[in-house]
């Protein structure tokens, strides 16, 4: 995770560490290494040219450079800075209402939706122990339903059985009475998704929010796709009120744009990460940590 971006920027300051004294020009010159390794990593323009002139103000301004570990303060500088922008705290899951709390996870076909879907639930069901019941409301996608099922079983998690022909809005009221009438803890709705951002998409999730009230809609989006994920956030939340995301693949990001952008850029926060295929590969979002991760 973030291998490319934490190998650049341990490069810059690395020559920055090993120099004794630090002028103002030195400063300078180390943050454009940083902001073409923040771009190169496909972080958003802005979210970058902030960050930059953030960290310049603050290094050249305070005692940085007439400290005794300049290099030193300059790093902690970026990374506090670094942490902010991954959105500061730890965000969790609100789910503190009388059951069943409701979840609804959205996002484009392939972004991950369904696995993650079955992580989450895996993760309230173990570590919260809570009872958790899920149901697709996915009638586009041949086989989307079963495939929930399926999951459903592997991490022994209730799924609604599945009536065949029924509707999203309908399978929704469906499985929002048996969560009630069976005393689930957590209704984890996974919706359908599309290949692109497209209106039907969004008026059926609408809908689908609409009868739910979810205190919870998180999007699902693959931080592989860098910026167009952020996109994707922006657009999704124009349209339903988004309570934040999960960034999946992040096991195979090496750049972190999409990670490093997204609170910035559309004011959500990212929640969870996902690490891998399998079913205990999600990770809390822990701004601090990445950070950590990332300056090595
Ligand atoms: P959906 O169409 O959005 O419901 O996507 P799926 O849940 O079916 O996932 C599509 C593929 O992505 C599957 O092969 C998953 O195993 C894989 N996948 C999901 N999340 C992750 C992740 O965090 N890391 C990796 N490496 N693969 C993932």
């Amino acid at each position: 995770m973030f291998e490319s971006l934490s190998e650049r920027l341990g490069g810059v300051f690395e020559r920055l560490r090993g120099r004794g004294a630090l002028g103002e020009a030195d400063v300078r010159a180390a943050m454009r290494e940083v902001r073409i390794a923040l771009l190169e990593a496909d972080v958003a323009l802005p979210v970058v040219r902030d960050f930059i002139e953030k960290v310049t103000e603050q290094a050249v301004g305070h005692q940085v450079v007439k400290s005794v570990t300049p290099g030193q303060q300059v790093v902690k500088i970026v990374n506090d800075a670094l942490v902010e922008m991954l959105g500061s705290e730890t965000a969790e899951l609100e789910l503190d209402v009388s059951p069943p709390a409701i979840i609804m996870m959205v996002g484009l076909q392939g972004s991950g939706k369904t696995t993650t879907s079955a992580k989450i639930a895996k993760r309230l069901t173990e570590k919260d122990r809570k009872k958790v019941l899920m149901a697709s409301l996915d009638v586009n996608r041949p086989a989307a339903q079963e495939q929930l099922a399926t999951l459903g079983t592997q991490v022994n998690v209730a799924t609604l059985p599945i009536v065949a022909g029924q509707q999203p809005v309908d399978i929704a009221r469906r499985a929002l009475q048996a969560a009630k009438l069976q005393g689930f803890d957590v209704l984890v709705l996974d919706t359908a998704g599309r290949l692109h951002v497209d209106q039907a998409l969004m008026d059926e999730m609408k809908a689908v929010a609409d009868v739910a009230q979810p205190q919870e809609i998180l999007l699902v989006v693959d931080s592989l796709t860098g910026q167009d994920a952020v996109n994707v956030a922006k657009n999704f939340s124009e349209q339903v009120p988004l309570t934040g995301v999960v960034l999946t693949r992040m096991d195979g990001d090496a750049r972190g744009g999409a990670a490093l952008s997204m609170r910035a850029v559309t004011g959500k926060p990212i929640k969870f990460a996902g690490m891998g295929e399998k079913l205990d590969a999600l990770e809390q979002f822990h701004p601090s940590r990445v950070a950590g991760r990332i300056l090595g």
